[in-house]
């Protein structure tokens, strides 16, 4: 009898912890309805074995993987090929093991536009999001935020506001984005400095109301805002932040995190696998 062997393929999560990962919950479900004989696995990776970790990466049935906290920036130095965005944000999320190489992409950044593009903000053309004719007021300069940034400005957005508790973050980001972007950026670190603008879009792309009932912006900056501001905040767990429900109750349009978390994912599916991610399951793996 002829038997045949499927090869069994690995991609997975590198990140110290990963346990919590909403991950797995979404990647497996696509490549199961693609019929991808492909596992998605947590590789809890503490730095010391991150050397370790990417070079096993090349083994022949892995696909790739997911980088997460801490090691999106440590990773840079071991992957052989960078994607220019990713090189100018200076961290990866996902890494694609093609053709013997190792090669390096931030799908957090465009991610980021196509959850703001699926709750209405800017137009798609030719797969690019373009925000021209939005004023941005990006909250926080760390990881986050400088895809989300970088993201911003690739979309045309007219003005960029980053508003950090320490304020030589927010500068650095700031000219990293001007080396690059010919746009009128600003860096603040005192919310009551800001002018409400028409078109607005802010973004919380700091960890604040992850653990508690607080938030980035006071109530009573926000709610000097044009009616048509939309709030989104990265965080997507709990899904409600104090942000959202502050904003939620003066009558702005929100959206949490997860939509972010959702185009990131299927923009890694279709690096690793070249197929187009099959979106809608895994949006019901997600919120199921
Ligand atoms: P970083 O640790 O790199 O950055 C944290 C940011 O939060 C910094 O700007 C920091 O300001 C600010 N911050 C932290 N604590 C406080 C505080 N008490 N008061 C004011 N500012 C504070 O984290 P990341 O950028 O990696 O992640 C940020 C958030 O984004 C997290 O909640 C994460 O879960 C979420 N996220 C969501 C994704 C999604 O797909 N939806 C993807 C990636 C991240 P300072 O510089 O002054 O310290």
């Amino acid at each position: 009898t002829l038997v045949q062997t499927v090869q069994q393929l690995h991609v997975g999560l590198i990140g110290d912890p990963v346990a919590h990962s909403f991950s797995p919950r979404f990647q497996q479900p696509a490549f199961d309805a693609l019929g991808i004989p492909a596992h998605y696995e947590l590789w809890h990776t503490p730095a010391k074995q991150l050397v370790e970790r990417i070079r096993s990466l090349c083994e022949p049935n892995c696909l790739g993987a997911n980088v997460t906290i801490p090691h999106k920036e440590a990773v840079l130095p071991l992957i052989d090929k960078i994607d220019p965005l990713a090189a100018r944000i200076g961290a990866i999320n996902t890494i694609v093991h093609r053709d013997d190489y190792l090669y390096g992409y931030n799908t957090d950044a465009m991610g980021l536009l196509y959850a703001l593009h699926e709750h209405g903000l800017g137009e798609m053309r030719q797969r690019k999001v373009s925000l021209r004719g939005h004023t941005a007021i990006l909250l926080g300069a760390g990881g986050a935020a400088r895809a989300a940034a970088f993201a911003l400005v690739e979309a045309g957005i007219e003005q960029l506001i980053i508003l950090n508790r320490h304020l030589e973050r927010a500068q650095m980001l700031a000219s990293d984005l001007l080396q690059y972007y010919d746009r009128p950026i600003f860096s603040l670190n005192d919310p009551s400095f800001l002018i409400p603008r028409t078109s607005s879009i802010i973004i919380n792309a700091t960890s604040v109301g992850l653990h508690e009932d607080i938030s980035p912006l006071p109530p009573e900056i926000l709610s000097h805002f044009d009616p048509d501001t939309f709030i989104y905040d990265m965080i997507y767990n709990p899904s409600q932040t104090y942000l959202l429900c502050q904003a939620r109750l003066m009558g702005f349009e929100t959206a949490n995190g997860l939509s972010m978390l959702l185009h990131q994912g299927a923009l890694a599916f279709t690096l690793w696998t070249n197929r187009s991610a099959p979106i809608e399951i895994m949006r019901q793996s997600l919120i199921l």
